[in-house]
């Protein structure tokens, strides 16, 4: 099998999880599982590394997820997070990258903390968080940038959960991830949900994610692995679970 991207030589699809014991809501770990069944599935070796928020993050990896989370950790993730070169380097090198709600903040410029006001992130994709004047919750659906395919074929509609203060503003050369038809995604009134840019794609979206879209999951493989996230994976029960939450919103 050859090697996975910037990796030459690696056998094993690397899935990095950063600082599950800070970034975790609504089952976000999910989104690793999903990862790593899929790449089996498709007969890939999987090695997964969960990264705790006092260990350094790896430069190595294929795939970096990060998930949601209240504002104090997500606060501390912040601080640790600049410190630390790894996930910058990672994507510098073409590694993959997949952020939910919190973690899609820490990927762009500020967010805004209740306590501090706005500080800084990581700056990896050219986004700005604000603090929103209500709280977003409750179901999401979206129909995905039609940019973005998986072996010729778009993603379709996004569906989620999304609980969060902060609203998200694209610069000018991110795009949406998709265009909301219900919910409120990046909010302000701006009728996106998440942005993508390169190798990084971002969220408001829990469920976990990638159980709900499991097209979503095959793009970031895909963005892992060249094109072999095209070829089919028992849908079976993603797609049951797809249907029931898209069917509770009368979408
Ligand atoms: N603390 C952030 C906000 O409220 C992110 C919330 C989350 O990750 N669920 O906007």
């Amino acid at each position: 099998m050859a090697g996975f991207a910037g990796r030459a030589g690696q056998s094993a699809l690397r899935i990095v999880w950063i600082y599950p014991d800070l970034l975790s809501t609504y089952g976000d770990q999910g989104n690793a599982l999903i990862l790593a069944y899929r790449a089996a599935a498709r007969g890939h070796a999987v090695e997964r590394v969960d990264v705790r928020s006092d260990q350094p993050v790896p430069e190595q990896g294929d795939i970096y997820l990060i998930g949601g989370g209240e504002d104090r950790p997500q606060r501390l993730a912040a601080e640790r997070l600049r410190k630390d070169p790894g996930l910058t380097r990672a994507v510098q090198r073409g590694a993959a990258v997949l952020a939910v709600c919190a973690g899609f903040q820490l990927m762009g410029h500020t967010f805004y903390d209740e306590q501090e006001g706005v500080l800084p992130a990581l700056g990896l994709i050219d986004v700005t968080s604000h603090r929103g004047s209500v709280r977003c919750v409750g179901e999401v659906v979206a129909d995905a940038d039609s940019q973005l395919t998986v072996g010729g074929t778009g993603l379709g509609v996004l569906t989620g959960f999304e609980n969060h203060m902060g609203t998200t503003l694209l610069g000018e050369g991110v795009r949406p991830l998709g265009a909301v038809r219900t919910g409120h995604g990046n909010g302000a009134g701006s009728g996106t949900e998440g942005a993508h840019s390169g190798k990084i794609a971002c969220t408001y979206l829990h469920g976990p994610a990638l159980a709900r879209n499991p097209a979503l999951a095959d793009l970031v493989l895909s963005w892992a692995d060249g094109n072999s996230a095209a070829s089919p994976v028992d849908d079976g029960w993603h797609l049951r679970l797809r249907k029931e939450r898209l069917a509770a919103v009368g979408a």
